[in-house]
């Protein structure tokens, strides 16, 4: 294929940012969707100047066809939408209008781009662990029952279904289920850059305690780098859809411990406050993936483990406290 053609959106978010730079690293020419007035996309244009950015909002069904349409895509990455649960919450209609049915537009304009030119047009969705909402079953995996338990969830199980509605029509269209994935790039609402952060901090005298909630809260946390590529992998590979997790649970005690571990602090308890403030009304019971049908079919695999990628977010983050000008 000469130079293929991919659109991105949520280009300026964590994984848009790295998919982006791997697509380009990849021979692909690379064009985004951002939203007017979106806080990222200097960061963004800085670091990656060779996208070509579109504006255009998800929720707007003209707007995002033409641009498809314009471009004709051989991959559309749909990476946007409304970012946390928190988020949802405050604007469920938001959620489901942007989350949800936005990417109703995008597999259509997408299948017209395939009719119309005769050739394979691949759609990823990046789908959520959101869906597994009160999973009783630990692992989870593709049959898992999907059981979202917020209005985030309940708009991806929504675009999750689209993106099958499509497959079974003929579009080479997957579902990356993807767990939780953080780099230097997580904003520190987040509890891992949240963490790794204050830490930096602390390490660098800036910071006296690191607050938090439940400590004994568990996770699937993986190198968000490496669920970017497993999205390529769908792009490419046989169509469907995968879990991407590293099938590893720890807790938000183990994640502060690896972090100061990184810094050299082993007396680390004495740091540490819990404030009910950050305590959640009701937490996700044990979210962790099996990934093996992403290893088999894609041939995808985790590159870096947990104490390689707290002891990179960390790093990163002592770097900024010491150097506020470096940030990755
Ligand atoms: P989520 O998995 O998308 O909800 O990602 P978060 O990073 O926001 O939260 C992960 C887990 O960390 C949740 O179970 C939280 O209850 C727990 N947690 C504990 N303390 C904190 C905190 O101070 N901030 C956040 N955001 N989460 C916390």
């Amino acid at each position: 294929m000469p130079q293929p053609v991919a659109l991105v959106t949520g280009i300026t978010g964590q994984t848009g940012g790295y998919l982006a730079e791997q697509l380009i690293a990849a021979g692909w020419t690379v064009h985004g969707l951002v939203r007017d007035a979106d806080a990222a996309e200097a960061d963004f244009v800085a670091r990656t100047p060779e996208a070509v950015l579109h504006s255009g909002d998800l929720g707007d069904a003209d707007r995002t066809s033409a641009v498809i349409a314009e471009i004709a895509p051989d991959a559309v990455f749909n990476l946007g939408g409304v970012s946390s649960v928190a988020a949802s919450w405050n604007d469920p209609v938001e959620a489901a209008r942007v989350t949800g049915f936005g990417v109703a537009a995008l597999l259509e304009a997408a299948w017209a781009v395939q009719e119309s030119a005769g050739r394979r047009v691949a759609f990823v969705q990046a789908s959520s662990a959101e869906l597994f909402g009160a999973a009783t079953q630990v692992p989870q995996n593709e049959d898992t029952p999907i059981r979202p338990v917020n209005p985030y969830g309940a708009a991806k199980a929504a675009a999750h279904h689209l993106v099958a509605v499509y497959r079974d029509r003929g579009l080479a269209a997957s579902n990356g289920i993807l767990f939780n994935h953080e780099s230097p790039r997580r904003p520190p609402t987040f509890v891992t850059r949240k963490i790794t952060q204050t830490v930096a901090r602390i390490a660098a005298g800036q910071a006296d305690e690191l607050v938090l909630g439940n400590l004994d809260a568990v996770r699937d946390w993986g190198w968000a780098p490496d669920y970017a590529r497993a999205l390529s992998l769908a792009a490419t590979g046989e169509p469907g859809d995968y879990v991407i997790a590293t099938g590893q649970a720890h807790s938000v005690r183990d994640f502060v411990e690896a972090s100061f571990t990184a810094v050299g602090i082993d007396d680390w308890e004495p740091l540490v406050r819990q404030d009910a403030a950050f305590l959640r009304p009701a937490d996700a019971p044990v979210l962790v993936g099996d990934a093996s049908k992403a290893r088999r079919v894609l041939g995808w695999q985790p590159s870096v483990d947990f104490a390689g990628m707290v002891a990179a977010m960390t790093d990163a983050d002592l770097e900024e406290a010491r150097n506020p000008a470096s940030r990755t």
